[in-house]
């Protein structure tokens, strides 16, 4: 019952985890034991400490390892988490070539804490293979790549950072939380580690925090279950159980969800007070047809920038529906803003170089009606027009 030959959304249901073989619950059951009985003086069973191994956490990492396509997964307490012990493959003296607008706590995992073990790093556009190129060392040992990107949903070219990385003797991370297997799969890509916040879409519902990453290769899995162990920033069984139970739905989610964002970001393209929309779907992405090329559509997370940081005030202020706070990939809409949360612990200077202004905000498209949200940011809009009108004719008087 490994459901290899089943399309995507078949395999969100009918996989090894399908029903519990002592019992027949459809449900996985939680167990919420720290130690395991050992029968024998000498042998160890398959389970001993849930630190090392449990069988709530062993089936969602047995889940998202079949659905990424690789030999196993591994579950993490947070994003954070399993990003950070991934790091962990490295040892001082290596440098790492990373995307330049990487998630944020990434950013300040690499150059706050990894710069102290003498693991060097270089920020690259990776959208630009010669930058890339150029930012290669001898001691590269790992190229870290995030696409769509966040918050400027930049696209890189998954296969040939891969192939650049194997010609190097480095492997390449792919954080993948805003797409998620169900629009792409870095390992089938060569990509060597998949790592992801399933707090976000997989989980899908703002109440969990968990973080997962995948391999493919066997001796690299040994390498990663070793550092889980030894590090111990495992996933929670009940977190465990949460977050299977939101990949279940992980495809209908997405699917609603990315429609509804197609119709906003052209609603949002064409409307005049606003400057920018980043979206890869769009025809006037720079990446549009790389997307098209390396995933099966654009997600459900977009930015748009508005005149000035005044107007985004404003807005904000007017908008009803999407929560605002930080986060993604729930079933509400979350509207947040990346220069004051997931990004406020990148340097100013070092967001403005990348484009994250303070008139950006970025929207994850939940589930609600999407003509909902336009009759919402339409009425936050003239709102702001409104007062950018008041301010100018008080400009004149
Ligand atoms: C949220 C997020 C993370 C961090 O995950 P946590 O679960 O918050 O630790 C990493 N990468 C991306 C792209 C994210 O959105």
């Amino acid at each position: 019952m490994t459901g290899e030959n089943y399309s995507f959304e078949t395999k969100l249901l009918h996989n090894r985890q399908k029903i519990d073989s002592s019992t027949g619950a459809v449900s996985t059951p939680i167990h919420h034991a720290s130690t395991f009985h050992q029968f024998e003086i000498d042998r160890f069973g398959k389970y001993d400490y849930s630190r090392s191994g449990n069988p709530t956490r062993e089936a969602l990492e047995e889940i998202i390892a079949e659905l990424e396509g690789g030999s196993k997964g591994f579950a993490f307490a947070s994003g954070m988490a399993a990003i950070s012990t991934a790091f962990l493959l490295l040892s001082s003296d290596d440098h790492i070539v990373i995307t330049e607008d990487v998630y944020g706590g990434t950013f300040r995992m690499v150059t706050e804490v990894l710069s102290r073990f003498g693991i060097d790093h270089t920020f690259v556009d990776m959208t630009d293979l010669e930058q890339v190129k150029a930012a290669i060392k001898p001691n590269t040992k790992a190229f870290y790549v995030e696409t769509p990107s966040n918050p400027l949903l930049k696209v890189t070219d998954i296969r040939a950072i891969s192939k650049l990385a194997k010609k190097q003797g480095a492997l390449t991370y792919v954080d993948n939380t805003f797409l998620t297997p169900a629009l792409q799969r870095p390992l089938e890509l060569d990509a060597d580690i998949v790592l992801h916040s399933a707090t976000k879409f997989l989980s899908g519902h703002s109440d969990v925090v968990a973080g997962l990453a995948v391999v493919k290769d066997e001796e690299l899995a040994k390498k990663l279950g070793f550092l889980q162990n030894a590090f111990g920033a495992i996933l929670g069984v009940q977190d465990a159980w949460l977050v299977m139970r939101g990949i279940k739905t992980l495809q209908v989610r997405l699917e609603q969800s990315q429609k509804s964002a197609l119709k906003i970001a052209e609603f949002l393209n064409n409307h005049p007070a606003i400057k920018n929309v980043y979206y890869p779907a769009l025809s006037s992405h720079p990446q549009h047809e790389l997307q098209k090329s390396q995933a099966q559509g654009p997600g459900a997370v977009l930015s748009f920038e508005l005149s000035n940081e005044e107007a985004l005030r404003n807005f904000v202020e007017a908008v009803k529906l999407p929560v605002f706070a930080v986060s993604l990939g729930a079933v509400e809409s979350i509207l947040s803003y990346p220069a004051k949360m997931s990004h406020a612990a990148m340097p100013q200077a070092e967001r403005e170089k990348r484009g994250i202004t303070n008139s950006l905000l970025r929207l994850s498209v939940g589930l609600e009606n999407p003509d909902d949200l336009i009759i919402d940011f339409s009425q936050a809009l003239e709102n702001v027009n409104k007062k950018e009108l008041i301010l100018q004719q008080g400009d004149l008087s």
